[in-house]
């Protein structure tokens, strides 16, 4: 679940220069205020309201000069598909120092005290500093809405569009790994593994997967690689599947079959090191599976540093860690294009399958 905490005036609504919203025409709204909240709704968000009205429920602000308005502005968004979820207005003013107006969050304790919403890609949305304050008093971002300098349309893409990102750390025992994916950053990558070859594989992944990969690792190569490729495996897996997040609005399915022919007509790519026959089918479907088909045994035991063994344990580790479904093939041929291919070729279903075609979460149950 996502959350975007909007205040009201200044950000739905103008704020008069009084302050106070308290009749029908003081009502204003701010530009593409309701096709971005269309939007983001749409696209997974969960509104709540949260408004200081200083003095609500007293002489100068009598109850009813508030709910006039604020229902003529609840019913002209639900009239145009905008609904808030949850409303939440703080009536005190700043001398009483409750601890329920913004920056303070003692309206949203409930919020607060839960587990099962998403902090990464919840937002305050508020055209004043307290706003910001309460989104860092949260633990959240914000975004200070301005009509002019961050209007609904930038934020409503800024937040659609974010980039896919994630970093994953995993020290143990036998290796210390650091990777960061951009999902949405083509090219800059920097792998260093200490296995030269493996580095030329991976980026293999990073550069036919579209994708930046920044990865290290500091291994126990003198006792041999196995543990470095393994790790990786699952640092890199579990790096694209937090990368990935909710999956919303991903292909979801791809294949990739890099034969000569194909490659020449439809990528226009050198073909010398793919005269392999090799496939690679993905479903990023939250079911981990690996099937892994060499149609020959490799003819060598290396290419150059890296042992020819761990290709199909690195490809299990990784899929097991990204929760997908994968399923490679490569027929006999010379193991240093073998290797290569499949890397290129897993490289390519991965680019498919992470490129965003929508909005909508590509499955049935609503969930990946
Ligand atoms: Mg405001
Ligand atoms: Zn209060």
């Amino acid at each position: 679940m996502k959350y975007l905490f909007i205040d009201r005036d200044g950000t739905l609504v103008a704020e008069p220069e009084d302050e106070q919203v308290d009749s029908l025409e003081k009502i204003e709204f701010e530009p593409d205020v309701i096709p971005a909240l269309r939007e983001l709704e749409a696209f997974g968000y969960t509104l709540v309201m949260v408004t200081n009205q200083d003095g609500l429920g007293t002489e100068s602000f009598p109850e009813n000069d508030f709910v006039k308005p604020q229902n003529f502005i609840l019913n002209v968004l639900s009239s145009q598909g905008v609904r808030f979820d949850d409303i939440l207005v703080c009536p005190h003013f700043p001398h009483e120092n409750c601890s329920c107006r913004k920056p303070k969050t003692g309206l949203l304790q409930e919020y607060l005290k839960r587990t099962d919403w998403d902090r990464q890609n919840s937002y305050v949305i508020g055209d004043r500093e307290t706003d910001v304050k309460l989104g860092e008093n949260m633990g959240i971002k914000s975004f200070r809405y301005n009509r002019d300098t961050m209007s609904w349309p930038e934020i409503a893409s800024s937040i659609i569009h974010k980039e896919r990102t994630a970093t994953v750390v995993r020290n143990t025992r036998e290796t210390k790994i650091s990777v960061s994916i951009n999902l949405d950053h083509n090219g800059d990558s920097s792998i260093s593994t200490g296995v030269g070859f493996f580095d030329h594989m991976l980026d293999q992944i990073a550069t036919h997967g579209g994708f930046q990969m920044i990865l290290r690792a500091d291994g126990d190569l003198f006792v041999d690689e196995h543990h470095t490729v393994e790790d990786v495996g699952i640092a890199l897996g579990t790096a694209l599947r937090q990368a990935l997040g909710e999956k919303r609005g991903i292909v979801r399915f791809a294949y990739a079959l890099p034969m000569d022919e194909v490659y020449a007509k439809i990528e226009g790519f050198s073909t010398s090191l793919l005269s392999e026959k090799i496939a690679a089918a993905l479903d990023i479907s939250g079911r981990p599976f690996c099937n892994f088909v060499c149609d020959a045994d490799f003819l060598r035991d290396h290419v150059g540093d890296f042992p020819v063994e761990m290709v199909p344990h690195f490809f299990r580790s990784l899929a097991d860690a990204m929760g997908i479904t994968l399923h490679l093939f490569v027929s006999e041929g010379n193991t240093h294009h073998q290797v290569e291919a499949l890397f290129k070729g897993f490289g390519r279903a991965l680019r498919q399958a992470v490129k965003i075609e929508g909005t909508e979460l590509p499955s049935s149950k609503g969930v990946l």
